[in-house]
This record gives structure tokens, sequence and C-alpha cells, in this order.
């Protein structure tokens, strides 16, 4: 029996690199099961599994509402105590100049404390702990998460719903004057 969620399942299953961004735990967790599983992909290259545990006072559900991957294949997701990404086809050695990309605040005030998987078999371990969490115990995401994957610029007036408008600045100061 199909009910929507194992198509979800399914989909992310065949096509890890078409998500980005939070995904609910077990949509994370198959995403990457997929990956690391992936004999056509590099041995040990797949990409780097990162969990950053916020600093004390910051709640995981705030921190992900700074979390904002830019690039088709990373995605991340709420353990318990910790935020869960994982960057496809990052190199560890890359995981500082990637992080830097995603958060708009240096990861050190934000994470008080970062774990890092690069190895296929290393992925594989911790995967089999994440399994283990029980989904309704984890945190679910604020509604700002959720309006961050909007693609129109527009909002609710009350009764109905606009654009915003954007300036474009068509010349500066500096092109107006040729002569
Ligand atoms: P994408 O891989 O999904 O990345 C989306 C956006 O994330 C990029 O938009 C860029 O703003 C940011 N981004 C992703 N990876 C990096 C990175 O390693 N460094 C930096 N500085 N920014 C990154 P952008 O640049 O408009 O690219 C749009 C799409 O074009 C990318 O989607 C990707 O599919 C392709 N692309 C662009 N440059 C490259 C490249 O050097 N190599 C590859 N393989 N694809 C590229
Ligand atoms: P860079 O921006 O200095 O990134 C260096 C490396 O950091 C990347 O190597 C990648 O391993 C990792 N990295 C950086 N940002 C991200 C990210 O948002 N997500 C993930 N998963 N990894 C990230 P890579 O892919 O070989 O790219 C080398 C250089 O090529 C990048 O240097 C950047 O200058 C350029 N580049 C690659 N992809 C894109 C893209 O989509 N857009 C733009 N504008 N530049 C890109």
């Amino acid at each position: 029996r199909l009910v929507p969620e194992d198509i979800t399942t399914l989909l992310s299953m065949t096509q890890p690199l078409k998500l980005r961004g939070y995904q609910p735990w077990n949509v994370f967790c198959d995403a990457i099961s997929n990956m690391v599983n992936n004999q056509l992909l590099p041995p040990d290259g797949k990409g780097v599994l990162v969990a950053l545990r916020p600093a004390p006072g910051i709640r995981i559900e705030q921190a992900l509402t700074l979390c904002r991957p830019n690039r088709m294949g990373d995605i991340v997701s709420m353990s318990d105590n910790r935020l869960v990404m994982f960057l496809s086809f990052c190199r560890v050695n890359d995981l500082d100049t990637a992080l830097n990309h995603i958060f708009p605040l240096p990861t050190t005030d934000i994470f008080s404390n970062r774990m890092v998987w690069f190895e296929d078999n290393q992925i594989a371990a911790e995967l089999v702990q994440m399994r283990m969490l029980a989904p309704e115990k984890l945190p679910k995401p604020l509604p700002e998460t959720a309006k961050m994957e909007k693609v129109i610029n527009a909002e609710h007036d009350g009764t109905g719903w606009r654009r915003i408008p954007e300036p474009y600045c068509l010349f500066s100061d500096t092109t107006g004057r040729t002569s």
C-alpha cells in the first residue's frame, strides 16, 4: 500500500540530488543511505555528514532557520539535540568553506560542538544510529523554515496576496557621467 509519505520516500531514494534544504528525518536518512550505497559514486567521496550541536541558549529549531543551503544535494534535518547536514560531494577539507556559504554567521557563534563523518563506512555506521531515533520524538521546524522555501516574492495583506516591489537602479552615478 502506497501512502503519500511512502511516495516521498521513494522519490527521495531515486533522486537524492534533487533535494535541498530541510527534509523530514526519514527522507533525510533514506537520501543519505541511497548516496552511500550508490556504487556509481566515488568510494569515500560521496560527501560530508556533519552534526552540529547548538550553543547554550540557542534552540535547534532556531539554528535551522539560519541554515540556508544553496547547492542542490545539500540537505539538513534535526535529531533530538543536533542539526544534521549532508553536503553532497563536498570534500572534508572544504567543510568550513561550505558551511560559510550556508550560514550567515560564523558557525562557531551558533554551535558549540561538531561531529563529522566522510568515509562510506563511517557514514553507514552513523546512519544505523540515526535510524534508531523515534521520529515522533524529533523536533519539528518552526514556521519560518517553511516560509524560507517560498519562491514567490509576495505577502498577504489580510485580504489578498500582493507582490512586493523591488527597486531597480538603471544607472549608477559613475555610469551616468560618460562625456
Ligand atoms: P547548484 O549546485 O545547485 O548551486 C546553487 C547555488 O549555490 C549556486 O548558484 C551558488 O550561488 C551556490 N553554490 C553552490 N556551490 C557553490 C560553491 O562551491 N561555491 C560557491 N561560491 N557557491 C556555490 P550559481 O552559481 O548561479 O550556479 C547555478 C547552478 O549552475 C549550480 O546549481 C550548478 O548546477 C551549476 N554550476 C555553477 N557553477 C558550477 C561549477 O563550478 N561546477 C559545477 N559542477 N556546476 C556549477
Ligand atoms: P569555493 O566556493 O571556494 O568552494 C570550494 C569547495 O568547497 C567546493 O569545491 C566544494 O567542495 C565545497 N563547497 C563550497 N560551497 C559548497 C556548498 O554550498 N555545498 C557543498 N556541498 N559544497 C560546497 P568544488 O565543488 O570543486 O568547487 C570549486 C570551486 O568552483 C568553488 O570554490 C567555486 O569557486 C566554484 N564553484 C563550484 N560550484 C559552483 C557554483 O554552483 N556556483 C559558483 N558560483 N561557483 C561554483
